[in-house]
């Protein structure tokens, strides 16, 4: 275990960069703080030897204000010199933080857009911010306190011999014995229970977060809060976790050893009483009170030692737990970046036998699929819920990376292409677009840095969000978000519309929505989306078939395979799944409104 954690200091220790030093000389400090606290128990001896040695006549004890002041100042030192110690530790382990906090974000940067769909960003917050903030009590306070107890155990040690060994030894013995306890709670196969409890908070934070979003259906529906089992589960999970360990596994552990912690001196007593009768009769009866004096005093040190060491071994299990949390973050996939980046020749894209697995899925989210879109063509992806539209889609971006096959664009596979290359090609309006807490300017032109107010205007307008604009406080410049100006999601939708407008991407991948059936807002947002597809190739999500049938192509994915493609007339033809889903269309749409084809170039809010 001592190897083990030794592993973890010099883990947490390299984010330190050139900080390192300033731990070490930290730890080498607190040694001298250590040992400096120890001369006026010293001191205190000398003392009582001189003035048990002149007793009754007090005045000849001459040199005892010397030992006094030495007490003093050496108490005084110890203090100062501790207090330098816990600077250097301190300064090093912000920055221990602080590094790791950056090189977390740098990692995160370069982890795939997918990743962030798996890992909510409230849990990679928690690991990362909060493990960096958990490492400080080992690499501040700790380190500096276990280098200072082993100096204590190897100083009482040498005053053992120095004075008596049998009294030095009946110290030692309450704190072997302390020590001994410690490491049981900790050592062995509880190491593994600690791990477990403490991670057995991690689900817990993710249900607590889901429960908090859940609350709304739960009041709309009535239902009690056990209704979220998962949430109670980790609850009890961790409660029975945190249970065994601190209840059964600890509790007589701990109880010894707070014992002897306290009580350094229980040994002491019943020694000191075996020896006096000798120590009387060897007549150096005054040495022997004076060493009892000292043992007697010097037993504090010991307690207040063993409190460091305790403190210590939980900041030790903290450090372990938030160092596992970091490594997560750390350890997230990286998006390989090709060496030599291809650039792509135009803007055909191709899926080439593509088979895709999510991580941890038993089955293939898209298998074999092979689908070609021409430059300036409008392909859409159709079929049930699940059939693998949207992993699809997220596969050109590179949200996630093919298992086998090749998703290209422009010619040249995507995992050839240099990232930044890739994006400047692509704009994508998904479903669920966030839009940033800042200005409707800020947050259509995070599409473009360098566009001017007058692009971004014309940007908006094409996305017909003139409406929107008008009814804002302060226009393009309102703050989202702030009172009164939450924007519907149609409206949302209409911005992200904008933001990818203003990209003018040669390829646009657009995952239609389907929440806003405001008939207002979905005339608008078609007439956005026929600006936005104009002279471009697209990759098209289509929910309301009536979007799709003047594409080029559709094609139609059921359960991660490539069932059918062809134009809206080839594949009502074919008679199979596609003209299932059309006649089913139709059916709702005549229920709804009485009759609907639409063009996507031309839908000039006819379906409202
Ligand atoms: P569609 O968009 O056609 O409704 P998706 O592409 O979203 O379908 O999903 C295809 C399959 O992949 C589904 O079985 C879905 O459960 C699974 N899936 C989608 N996203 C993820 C993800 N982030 N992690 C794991 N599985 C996923
Ligand atoms: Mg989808």
């Amino acid at each position: 275990m001592a190897e083990k954690k030794q592993g973890e200091v010099s883990v947490l220790l390299n984010y330190a960069g050139s900080f390192k030093s300033l731990t070490f000389v930290g730890c080498v400090l607190s040694v001298i703080a250590m040992l400096m606290g120890m001369v006026p128990y010293i001191c205190v001896w000398l003392v009582a030897r001189d003035l048990i040695a002149v007793a009754p006549n007090w005045a000849l004890a001459t040199n005892i204000s010397t030992y006094g002041w030495a007490a003093f100042w050496f108490a005084v030192g110890g203090i100062v010199v501790y207090f330098a110690a816990l600077m250097c530790t301190h300064l090093s382990a912000f920055r221990t933080a602080t590094n790791i906090r950056k090189q977390g974000m740098a990692r995160m940067m370069s982890a795939p857009l997918g990743y962030f769909d798996n890992n909510a960003s409230g849990l990679i917050r928690n690991r990362l911010d909060g493990g960096a903030g958990e490492t400080e009590t080992l690499l501040a306070h700790n380190l500096a306190d276990i280098s200072g107890t082993a100096a204590m155990l190897i100083g009482v040690i040498a005053l053992m011999f120095a004075f008596d060994w049998r009294m030095g030894l009946a110290c030692l013995l309450a704190a072997v014995i302390s020590i001994l306890m410690l490491f049981s709670m900790m050592g062995g196969k509880n190491s593994g229970l600690i791990a477990e409890y403490q991670a057995a908070q991690d689900p817990m934070c993710k249900a607590g977060v889901e429960y908090v979003r859940g609350i709304p259906v739960v009041k709309v529906f009535q239902q009690t809060v056990y209704s979220f089992k998962a949430f109670k589960e980790a609850i009890d999970d961790y409660s029975a976790k945190a249970g065994h360990y601190q209840g059964e596994i600890c509790r007589m552990p701990q109880t010894i050893n707070l014992t002897f912690t306290e009580g350094a001196f229980v040994f002491l007593v019943p020694v000191a009483l075996i020896l006096a009768p000798s120590a009387l009769a060897s007549g150096n009866f005054a040495g022997f009170i004076t060493d009892f004096a000292f043992y007697a005093v010097f037993s504090a040190i010991i307690s207040t030692a063993l409190a460091k060491v305790m403190f210590a071994a939980g900041g030790t299990m903290l450090a372990t737990s938030a160092l596992g949390r970091i490594n997560q973050v750390m350890d997230a996939p990286v998006l390989e970046i090709a060496s030599e980046p291809v650039a792509p020749q135009g803007n055909r894209v191709e899926f080439k036998d593509v088979t895709f697995t999510y991580e941890g899925a038993a089955e293939p989210a898209l298998k074999n699929v092979s689908l070609v879109v021409e430059p300036g063509q409008t392909v859409a992806l159709v079929g049930p819920s699940g059939g693998g539209k949207t992993t699809a889609a997220s596969l050109i971006p590179r949200f996630w990376d093919v298992d086998s096959g090749a998703v290209e664009v422009g010619g040249v596979d995507v995992r050839q292409i240099d990232p930044h290359v890739l994006m400047d090609q692509i704009a994508f309006v998904f479903q669920n677009n966030r839009l940033f807490k800042t200005s409707i300017l800020e947050n259509v032109r995070a599409a473009c840095p360098e566009a001017t107010r007058e692009e971004v205007l014309a940007a908006l307008s094409a996305a017909q969000c003139d409406d929107i604009i008008a009814k804002l406080p302060d226009g393009i410049d309102t703050i989202i978000g702030t009172e009164g100006t939450y924007l519907s999601g149609g409206e949302q939708q209409r911005v992200a519309l904008a933001r990818a407008i203003l990209k003018d991407a040669p390829i646009i991948v657009l995952d239609e929505a389907t929440a806003f059936a405001d008939p207002e807002n979905e005339a608008l947002i078609q007439k956005a989306f026929a600006t936005l597809m104009r002279d471009r190739t697209v990759i098209m999500i289509a929910h309301r078939l009536s979007t799709v049938v003047g594409a080029d192509k559709i094609v139609v994915l059921d359960s991660g395979q490539m069932v059918e493609q062809g134009t809206h007339g080839e594949l009502i033809a074919a008679n199979g799944l596609y003209a299932r889903m059309w006649a089913d269309y139709n059916q709702a749409v005549q229920w709804r409104i009485g009759v609907g084809t639409l063009e996507p170039t031309t839908t000039d809010g006819k379906e409202a």
